[in-house]
């Protein structure tokens, strides 16, 4: 959600902006050392292996499953939305055993599922945040149960706008995006990984450009001289997260997780005052992400899109539709980042009012 065109923090504005580095200037590497740091924080994370991977989240999710699973691995994947199939795809595609455990979307996956699913998986994978539903997924009781299985996390909704707490809850890999909590443009996917997961790095994986071997090297900081040319990181993106991390921290981590949860509240509430359905369940909703049943009864001559349509045309405030087996059921709501503004949620409060005329 947001009004008109997007508007980033403008300290990421600006550093998109500025003049651009080379990719080998000690300017440019001492901007990606304290990204990796920031970055290390966010997570709530000591993992030296923490860096922003060339790639939008997918290529998180790729890296992790990618570098962690051997031929016939069984992996343990939640599914309760879009994001979790694509975690069944990929995992599949590098040659995983994969044991599906699912929950109807709108509900939160059960943890004592997930960890009953396998006596001895080597991994356990689980989207925190579900975009597709609006749902939030227990992560801590997965991290205390997980025996010998790794734990993998997609945080690419959660991180930066709800609590986040790798090493605190035994998780050993999770990645992110850019474009949402950290409301910066999309391009990097955040990625960190325990010393645990790094002992059990695939030798060769099929994928060379997401190699972490290769990856940790090309990071590591050169005190002395030890940095290898991987590829050419692209500087301006790194920029722009070092940026809207900084912006984040300067606001610190609670304090955003805070105003996240406020802005949730004043929109559910309001979209429950108007007579309107919320999708995922009580006690899992995502302030960040919010799910609204499209109403049966609609104004004579709009759908569903055309109501979306309307909102971003007339009022300049775009929302999401339905994803996956939710296209047409549900409208997305999102308020994340730097449009996690109240001035935001009362604008498209009214604004969907006057359209659906409550
Ligand atoms: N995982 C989740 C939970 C997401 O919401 C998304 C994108 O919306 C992704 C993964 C994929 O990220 P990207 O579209 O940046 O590749």
């Amino acid at each position: 959600m947001g009004p008109g065109p997007s508007n980033p923090y403008p300290e990421v504005t600006a550093a998109l902006a500025g003049p651009l580095l080379g990719h080998l200037d000690p300017a440019f590497l001492a901007v990606l050392d304290e990204t990796m740091d920031r970055l290390r924080t966010v997570f709530g994370t000591r993992n030296p292996l923490t860096l922003p991977v060339s790639g939008t989240g997918s290529a998180g999710m790729e890296a992790a499953f990618v570098n962690l699973v051997h031929p016939g691995d069984v992996v343990v994947v939640g599914v309760n939305g879009l994001f979790g199939q694509r975690m069944v795809e990929v995992a599949r595609r590098h040659g995983a055993d994969v044991v599906e455990v699912l929950a109807p979307w709108g509900k939160p996956l059960d943890p004592g599922s997930l960890l009953a699913a396998h006596p001895d998986p080597a991994i356990l994978a689980v989207v925190h945040a579900e975009t597709s539903t609006g749902v939030r997924n227990e992560i801590a009781p997965l991290g205390a149960g997980k025996g010998g299985a790794l734990l993998l996390v997609d945080c690419v909704t959660s991180l930066g706008g709800i609590e986040v707490a790798v090493d605190d809850w035994g998780v050993d890999v999770a990645y992110s995006g850019t474009q949402k909590c950290l409301g910066v443009p999309p391009g990097l996917a955040p990625l960190t990984v325990s010393p645990r997961a790094g002992g059990r790095l695939v030798e060769r994986p099929s994928s060379w450009y997401l190699d972490l071997q290769l990856l940790s090297q090309y990071v590591t900081a050169g005190r002395g001289g030890g940095r290898v040319y991987h590829h050419t990181a692209p500087v301006a993106m790194v920029a722009a997260l070092h940026a809207g991390l900084g912006a984040l921290l300067d606001e610190g981590l609670s304090a955003s997780w805070e105003r996240h949860a406020e802005c949730g509240a004043l929109l559910q509430d309001g979209l429950r005052k108007m007579g309107l359905e919320l999708f995922a369940a009580d006690g899992h909703r995502l302030p960040q992400l919010t799910t609204v049943t499209v109403p049966d009864e609609l104004p004579a001559g709009l759908d569903e899109a055309g109501v979306r349509r309307l909102l971003l045309e007339r009022y300049g405030i775009e929302i999401g539709g339905g994803a996956g087996e939710l296209a047409g059921r549900v409208w997305r709501i999102g308020c994340m980042g730097h449009t996690a503004r109240r001035r935001n949620v009362l604008a498209l409060l009214g604004a969907l009012a006057e359209v659906l005329g409550r």
